[in-house]
């Protein structure tokens, strides 16, 4: 089977930086497809060859960075909740005692039937991870990555105090290297000035170079000046040349540091192999949250200057319909369109797009954004117009070579 999408528009991210451009804007596309496989992508060829996509706009499959699957969809049941992050976590781990085997796979599969119908490839997960025990949840999102063709990865998200003591890391890191069924596990924490342990910040660091693991870390989730998250495992992993991938989401605190001392800490994320993820619908939710009182603060981490250092960025949902946020739909798209607003972004296909695509950006695996050789995952945007994106998210998603009865109802209106 094979199947020619002639005149896409693809964003410039995607596109090597000798593609051919008319005022500035990347010439359309042809990409080949064989057995599933993008085969060969170049400037698109005259018109009868193949399905003339009339310049729609396209992108990768989507990712989701950072989601809860254990946690989503319980707002519910939780009653009143004390605002911002500190009373969520209370919260939440009250609810615990409802996280059974079958409630957790109705709540997360509803979570996946979500993320899979906007277009999600690749999602990863954090978990709970409280004790040395390995936690029910673990188990129940390891059958659902059976039964789903998401790349679905799992992070033990372990609070920080935990790992003052190095057996308890070395266990638990033991058993993620080590879990056949889980190939793709992630070591994480919850590193915040109130639970702040340089010595256990130090075992994580260690234990996961000494496993193979790659880190995910809730890092600095807050607006105090003095947390230093960020910069102390920034420093550590050049220091001790980490062998993997850190992921620092959230670095809220950096919107509240000194000019100079936040310009200094993301000179130090530059050298360290750190991808930052920025979780916009969380932040504005949960800082500077206080009852009876519109916020003043909003939290959002540096995204403009860490791109102007090239620091590898991401955007994701994180938490939705729970304690920590009671709406969201993991939708990429519309944590691109609250960035979009809170960050003030611009020239967001050709550039912030990749915000929401670039999963090689989670692992230690070699980096690079082109399509040739990848399977065929595709986002085909209904809308061509690059300046006025994503005002409208509809979309097909097309896998493989079977082109979406929705996005050729699309074509034919614009034809
Ligand atoms: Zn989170």
């Amino acid at each position: 089977m094979a199947l020619q999408l002639n005149n896409l528009r693809l964003p410039a991210w995607l596109l090597p930086a000798t593609w051919p451009r008319t005022a500035g804007q990347p010439e359309t596309a042809r990409l080949d497809i064989d057995d599933g496989i993008v085969t060969r992508v170049q400037p698109a060829s005259g018109p009868g060859e193949g399905l003339d996509c009339l310049g729609a706009l396209a992108l990768p499959g989507l990712v989701e960075p950072h989601a809860h699957l254990d946690k989503t969809y319980t707002r519910r049941r939780l009653g009143a909740i004390t605002p911002g992050l500190l009373g969520a976590i209370e919260a939440t781990q009250a609810d615990r005692a409802f996280w059974t085997p079958e409630d957790l796979r109705q709540r997360a599969s509803r979570a996946l039937g979500q993320a899979r119908s906007h277009g999600v490839t690749h999602l990863r997960t954090h978990l709970d991870w409280w004790s040395a025990e390995t936690p029910t949840a673990w188990q129940v999102i390891r059958e659902l990555a059976q039964d789903t063709f998401f790349h679905l990865e799992q992070v033990a998200l372990l609070p920080l105090p935990l790992l003052a003591d190095k057996t308890v890391v070395q266990r638990i890191a033991h058993t993620l290297a080590n879990d056949t069924q889980a190939p793709r596990s992630v070591l994480g924490a919850f590193i915040h000035s109130s639970n702040f342990n340089a010595q256990a910040l130090h075992n994580l660091l260690a234990c996961a170079a000494e496993a193979g693991l790659d880190l995910d870390l809730h890092i600095d989730e807050e607006l105090n000046t003095a947390a230093c998250g960020l910069a102390t495992v920034a420093r550590a992993a050049t220091a001790m040349q980490f062998p993997g991938r850190i992921v620092c989401s959230h670095a809220c605190a950096l919107s509240t540091y000194p000019e100079a001392q936040a310009q200094a800490t993301l000179d130090d994320v530059a050298r360290a192999p750190i991808t930052l993820v920025a979780l916009p619908a969380t932040n504005l939710y949960l800082q500077d949250a206080v009852h009876g009182r519109t916020p003043r603060l909003r939290g959002l981490t540096l995204l403009k200057e860490a791109r102007l250092r090239g620091i590898a960025l991401l955007l994701g949902s994180d938490n939705v319909q729970d304690a920590f946020c009671p709406i969201g739909n993991y939708d990429p798209l519309s944590t691109l369109q609250l960035a979009v607003l809170s960050a003030q972004l611009d020239d967001v296909f050709d550039t912030w797009s990749q915000t929401v695509c670039r999963a090689d950006w989670l692992s230690r695996a070699e980096h690079g954004a082109d399509l040739p050789g990848k399977a065929a995952h595709l986002t085909l945007l209904h809308s061509t117009d690059p300046y006025s994106w994503p005002a409208d998210t509809a979309r097909s998603v097309l896998h493989g070579e079977h082109v979406p009865e929705a996005f050729s109802t699309y074509l034919r209106g614009l034809a």
